[in-house]
């Protein structure tokens, strides 16, 4: 169910389906997920802050920096470090796991928005893309550019019930091809390999584009707090959600679930054609 294929003509040097010899090629591969930072903790800084409120010896056993944020920040709220410090708290959650799973049972989202992700997602779709930008809150989005990355070949992920069906496939791979030729005609008829002006050329690349399919291959970073992260991930592992944004965030919960155990203790997954389905009863803090 969940092999996407990158359609990657003369790139890669394998065959192309079907058995044809010519040299358009094609690549089996999933589209790929990398966090490239998470938050960090300035421990001068919040050792300062625990002596400025008279704690300076409290301690969790958070996991990450990220999830010892988060409650930091929480129990600053009430000064709930230890009994006594808010005369009217005699008794305080211990620990970082109990803490969290409690703020999140009982829908404190803000305070899970300390905490940061920084991910790459590569080679997806624009049709991805389109979606995964539809979430506004608590996120940062960097996109690949279109109108200054020229397209000289054209990769895609090809979703399963095309692969399922080898005429469907073929023609697939074949409007892909026709498509990648138009963008070369385009660069011929207009000159832009030879161009030197580079507004011209931006503008002529951004013209270009629009003749180009909205399954390509296209990379984008995205960053996201932790808030944002667990209703993306509900939303975008539901069954009735699209094949490929269910790859990459099934995908994405497998990278975070063991780094960040107490942000995500309370989901429970189930494995629905292949992909993961993560539920939790504590739906969107
Ligand atoms: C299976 C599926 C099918 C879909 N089909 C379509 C479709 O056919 N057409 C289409 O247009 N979209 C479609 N979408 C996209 C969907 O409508 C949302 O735009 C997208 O899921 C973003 O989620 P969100 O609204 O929760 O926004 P997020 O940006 O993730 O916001 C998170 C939460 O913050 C709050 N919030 C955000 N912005 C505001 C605001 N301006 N005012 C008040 N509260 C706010 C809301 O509570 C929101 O749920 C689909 C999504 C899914 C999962």
């Amino acid at each position: 169910m969940h092999d996407l294929v990158i359609y990657a003509r003369n790139t890669f040097g394998i065959a192309y389906p079907n058995g044809n010899e010519k040299e358009d090629v094609m690549k089996v591969i999933r589209p790929s997920v990398f966090l490239v930072g998470e938050t960090k903790i300035v421990e001068q800084g919040l050792q300062g802050y625990l002596d400025h409120i008279g704690v300076p010896d409290w301690k969790t056993d958070a996991p990450s920096d990220a999830e010892k944020l988060c409650e930091v920040m929480g129990r600053l709220c009430y000064k709930s470090f230890e009994p006594g410090l808010n005369p009217n708290v005699t008794k305080v959650r211990e620990g970082n796991r109990p803490y969290l799973q409690n703020v999140i049972s009982v829908g404190h989202g803000s305070v899970l928005e300390h905490g940061y992700l920084n991910f790459i997602f590569a080679d997806v779709s624009r049709v991805f893309t389109h979606e995964l930008v539809r979430h506004r809150q608590g996120v940062g989005i960097s996109q690949e550019s279109l109108r200054y990355v020229r397209l000289e070949s054209l990769s895609a992920s090809i979703p399963t019930c095309i692969q399922e069906n080898e005429v469907g496939m073929a023609l697939f791979c074949k409007t892909m091809e026709q498509l990648e030729d138009v963008q070369r005609e385009l660069a011929d008829i207009y000159g832009i390999r030879d161009m030197k002006d580079f507004a011209v050329k931006k503008k002529l690349t951004s013209a270009f584009r629009r003749v180009a399919p909205i399954g390509l291959a296209t990379n984008i970073g995205w960053s996201c707090n932790f808030r944002a992260i667990r209703h993306v991930i509900e939303m975008r592992t539901e069954p009735v959600a699209e094949e490929e944004i269910r790859l990459v965030f099934g995908q994405v919960f497998e990278i975070i679930r063991g780094r960040y155990p107490n942000i995500f203790g309370d989901y429970e997954t189930e494995d629905v054609d292949g992909l993961p389905w993560v539920k939790t009863a504590h739906r969107k803090v």
